[in-house]
């Protein structure tokens, strides 16, 4: 009728069933259908079911409520396409249906598939359902377990860095500071804190390298901790400080296990054969803790201010906290203060004590001697502010100050012809001999005031070889090559000096003090005098004693061939140019004894 039409042909349904037949199971069925429900044509069959000729007969022959059967016709009729459950035979079975695309061809495919196969799919999606819920449920709890271990990880490792010292295995000080008051407030003992350190411990390190300094950090935690009973604390503090809190019952406890901790440190120590000829020593402070007192900073405080008295007081390696410390502090704190001023203000002066010729009784040199005279306060004792100027460094300066000074002083006098042949010596602390360019330093402020280096003699007191006799031989070797002539001072007041004089190019040695004033009283001091004075002279080298008071000293010393002595006796450390009136006079070409006397008077006029 003029419309567009489809013919299509074919011998058996079997070729157009195979073009949707998928991979059906038996109980499938797939059918052509028109919108009526009746089977189109002649059918094939593929399954061993029941077929039939009309959908809406079979429906209602097996069973299937009207409603059902109304609404598929409905469907049918509509165009549209819908997926229901139908009973057949019995059998729950899932039937899609579709209409062709064209839409007048009226005509349906439908597919059954029983319920039980598609619940057999279904079973098995629920099963992987099932094992992937099962799965990720594992996972997430993997990852929850996992996040948690790692945060437990970071936690601790977080506690390590903030509160562990990873050199010592021991505490840090923010520990003590978060924990401490706790600690000690939970205490119902007596609580010590203890601040311990190793005496020149930056010289080992830089004797024997990083390493080691590690090292012997090392052996010091391990040593505390095996020391500590249950509620102490061990910490390192900052470099090589460290600080115990310690439950005690007698203060003297507190001694005898710092002692117990120090010597087995040291036995350790020298176990190492780089460290078997140092001398390990330790400055310790004792504060002990008043149940009022749980401000960490404070409690540090006084410990280390005991530590710092023992360590630079001199008289003993552990201290327990005074609070007189206190003020000594802070005199000493007062002198840090204004001392690079005063430095500045040129409060700083020179004196030159002579040493004088046993036999000729001519000045035959001087010793430089520093004077701080202080505005309004007079002078300043060498023993107040020297040893806090070794502390503090500020001794190089000062030094390099008196050296320079000496210098430009003895270049006047050469200028006018004076002075000529009197060697000055100028004392240099230890704290030189870890600095660089020292022994160049001094060669060239002698060669800008154009003094030959063999008037110049650089004092360096014995105590000094006590820590790294090697490196300060080298140094001394370097100062003996450029030119000086060098003088060992407080001979007598070391231990090893006997040894060294052997590796050392003295020129010089100067007897201590102390060891002639012991020679007054006994026989066996004048006996080892002797014997120093003989073997000095043995190996060429001078000897100058100090501190010769009285005319038996002098006797005695001339008697046993000691050729300078130095000390009130003769004449107290002047001002430059007192000494050069004194030379002047002193030094006089005439043996005649009334010039003798002449120069007794003046001695005695010094004294
Ligand atoms: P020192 O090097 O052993 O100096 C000798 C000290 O003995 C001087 O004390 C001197 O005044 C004192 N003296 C001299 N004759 C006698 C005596 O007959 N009897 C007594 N009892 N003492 C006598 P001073 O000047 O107070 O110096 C003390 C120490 O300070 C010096 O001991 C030295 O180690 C140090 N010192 C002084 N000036 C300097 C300096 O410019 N640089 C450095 N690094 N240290 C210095
Ligand atoms: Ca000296
Ligand atoms: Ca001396």
């Amino acid at each position: 009728d003029g419309k567009k039409s489809v013919l299509m042909i074919t011998s058996n349904f079997s070729a157009f069933y195979k073009i949707f037949e998928s991979d059906m199971d038996e109980d499938d069925n797939s059918y052509i259908l028109d919108n009526k429900g009746n089977i189109l044509g002649s059918y094939i069959k593929y399954s061993k079911t029941q077929h039939f000729n009309n959908l809406f007969d079979y429906l209602s022959e097996n069973g299937n409520e009207s409603k059902l059967i109304e609404d598929i016709r409905k469907d049918f009729l509509d165009n549209s396409s819908n997926v229901r459950i139908i009973s057949s035979n019995g059998v729950n079975k899932l039937v899609s249906y579709k209409p062709f695309r064209s839409a007048n061809s009226n005509l349906y495919l439908i597919t059954a598939i029983p319920e039980e196969h598609f619940l057999k799919y279904e079973n098995k999606i629920m099963l992987y359902a099932t094992l992937l819920c099962l799965l990720s449920a594992a996972v997430i709890v993997g990852i929850f377990a996992y996040i948690l271990v790692i945060k437990r990880f970071q936690r601790r490792k977080a506690f390590r860095l903030a509160y562990f010292d990873k050199e010592t295995g021991l505490y840090n000080k923010n520990y003590l500071e978060d924990f401490c008051k706790q600690i000690i407030l939970d205490q119902t003992s007596n609580c010590a804190a203890v601040v311990m350190d190793i005496n020149h411990f930056k010289v080992f390190n830089h004797l024997y390298g990083r390493e080691q300094g590690l090292y012997m950090l090392k052996v010091i935690g391990d040593v505390v901790k095996a020391s500590l009973l249950h509620g102490e604390i061990g910490s390192r503090i900052s470099d090589d400080i460290f600080c115990l809190i310690l439950i005690y019952d007698k203060q003297s406890s507190i001694v005898t296990r710092m002692t117990e901790m120090t010597d087995k440190i040291k036995r350790i120590l020298k176990a190492n054969p780089n460290l078997i000829n140092s001398r390990i020593t330790f400055a310790c402070g004792v504060f002990l803790i008043q149940s009022d007192e749980t401000e960490l900073s404070s409690i540090i405080d006084n410990a280390d201010i005991a530590r710092k008295e023992a360590k630079f007081g001199g008289k003993s390696w552990i201290k327990f906290f005074r609070k007189s410390m206190i003020n000594q502090l802070k005199s000493e704190q007062a002198i840090e203060d204004i001392m690079e001023a005063a430095l500045k203000n040129e409060e700083f002066e020179v004196y030159l004590q002579p040493k004088i010729g046993l036999l000729s009784l001519r000045v035959c040199g001087a010793e430089a001697l520093v004077r701080w005279k202080r505005p309004d306060h007079g002078i300043v004792s060498t023993g107040v502010f020297i040893p806090i100027f070794e502390r503090t460094g500020f001794i190089t300066q000062l030094d390099f100050y008196v050296f320079e000074k000496t210098c430009k002083t003895l270049h006047k006098w050469y200028s006018e012809g004076q002075i000529k042949d009197i060697p000055i010596s100028v004392n240099m602390s230890r704290n030189h001999f870890s600095q660089d360019f020292f022994v160049e330093v001094l060669g060239l402020i002698a060669a800008r005031w154009e003094i030959p280096l063999n008037n110049l003699e650089i004092e360096v007191t014995e105590s000094a070889f006590f820590e790294d006799s090697d490196h300060l031989v080298q140094i001394l070797n370097d100062l003996k090559a450029e030119g000086f002539r060098l003088s060992m001072d407080d001979f007598g007041t070391g231990y090893s000096s006997l040894n060294l004089l052997q590796s050392i190019p003295i020129d010089v040695l100067k007897i201590d003090k102390e060891f002639l004033n012991q020679s007054d009283v006994s026989e066996k001091s004048r006996i080892i005098i002797a014997s120093i004075i003989h073997m000095a002279k043995s190996i060429n080298v001078e000897v100058v004693c100090e501190g010769v008071e009285t005319e038996e000293q002098a006797t005695f010393l001339r008697r046993i061939g000691c050729d300078y002595a130095q000390g009130y006796l003769y004449a107290k450390p002047m001002p430059l140019e007192d000494f050069r009136r004194f030379v002047e006079k002193v030094n006089v070409d005439d043996d005649k004894d009334e010039n003798k006397e002449n120069f007794r008077y003046f001695f005695g006029a010094n004294i």
